[in-house]
């Protein structure tokens, strides 16, 4: 039991978890995501260079990881609030803005847009992928990780005041490398501390959730307060599905909005488009996880704000909850989906 006993910690201070209203759990609207740059086809050049426009956005959003700027989601601030505003009118409560160390989490922006937006946004405490790792990431140890991660939580992180309220997302690579290992494990032992929620950025690999769950369960974890994130893009077949369910952890489907032929981290992906995350929703309600189950956009390029033409973080309450309630996921479940399940995950013990 700690202070935080009860409550959820958002980035302007302590909230009663009944106040959250309808929740995303898996955002961001300050990072960068030049660690993942994709080089673009030989062809595709000059396309991936030019200044975003209207006759490109066809291309960027099938090569959203081949356009350099594409990557800066930091500089759009401004239409980052807007958006903010329009998710408000269109009934959402709260943002779990996973932006981790690594990928530019930016603590003072985060509290800002809260405090313009009357949005309850919960700031990510920990460390992204390896490629992201500092030299003096890779070389602490577990209870030096610890010690950084508790910190974040419980005094601020960045050299701000501004508090943490969950720990991710937390970035593991397939195969999962040494470094992130360590932090899987301090991830953990923080989690012990504090009582508080976790969010898994699992490797593109179906084996991947499973190895993550199995890492953070021998550490002492509690897999019954942890998300395991892009589900969508990681485990096609529902056995396996089923299978990894049992584990116990929360499953996120968070990359509503994207639909690309070819997804560049692994080819062997065939990205589902949104009837079809919303037809493995239904699933997952049927077989009895509809107390497991959260959702979301991970908004992390432009190319996904509406100023780009892109869905916007009000896509899954505009157009996806209807969807949802026409194949079979009732009202009583949407709401589980988007209020209950991200109001218990986000309590601390
Ligand atoms: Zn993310």
């Amino acid at each position: 039991m700690t202070a935080l006993s009860g409550k959820v910690q958002t980035v302007l201070g302590l909230v009663e978890p009944s106040q959250l209203g309808r929740t995303m759990t898996h955002e961001h609207l300050t990072m960068t995501f030049e660690c993942c740059y994709f080089p673009p086809a030989p062809g595709d050049k000059m396309i991936a260079e030019a200044p975003i426009e209207m006759k490109n956005l066809h291309w960027l959003r099938q090569n959203p990881y081949s356009c350099h700027e594409n990557l800066l989601l930091w500089q759009e601030t401004d239409a980052v609030r807007e958006e903010l505003l329009c998710y408000r009118r269109a009934g959402g409560g709260t943002i779990v803005e996973n932006t981790t160390t690594g990928i530019a989490r930016n603590l003072p922006v985060l509290r800002q847009l809260a405090k313009d937006t009357d949005v309850h946004i919960i700031a990510g405490a920990g460390y992204y992928v390896d490629v992201t790792h500092s030299e003096e990431t890779r070389k602490s140890t577990v209870e030096k990780l610890t010690d950084i991660i508790v910190s974040e939580v419980l005094h601020g992180a960045d050299g701000t005041d501004i508090r943490c309220g969950v720990i991710g997302e937390i970035g593991t690579s397939w195969p999962i490398t040494e470094s992130e290992r360590k932090v899987l494990r301090a991830t953990a032992h923080a989690q012990t501390q504090l009582g508080c929620p976790v969010i898994i950025h699992p490797g593109r690999n179906p084996a991947a959730p499973a190895e993550v769950v199995r890492i953070l369960q021998e550490a002492g974890g509690d897999i019954s307060k942890t998300v395991m994130s892009h589900l969508d893009r990681t485990i096609f077949d529902h056995g396996e599905l089923l299978e990894f369910a049992k584990m116990g952890s929360y499953l996120e489907y968070d990359l509503f909005g994207t639909e690309m032929l070819n997804y560049p981290y692994n080819m062997e992906v065939d990205m589902p488009s949104d009837s079809q995350r919303v037809q493995t929703l239904a699933f997952l309600v049927k077989e009895g996880y509809e107390d497991r189950i959260v959702i979301a956009h991970d908004i992390h390029t432009k190319n996904r704000l509406t100023k780009y033409g892109g869905h916007g973080y009000s896509h899954i309450l505009k157009n996806i909850v209807p969807k949802m309630l026409s194949r079979g996921i009732s009202q009583n479940q949407v709401d589980k989906i988007l209020i209950e399940n991200p109001k218990h995950w986000l309590t601390f013990k």
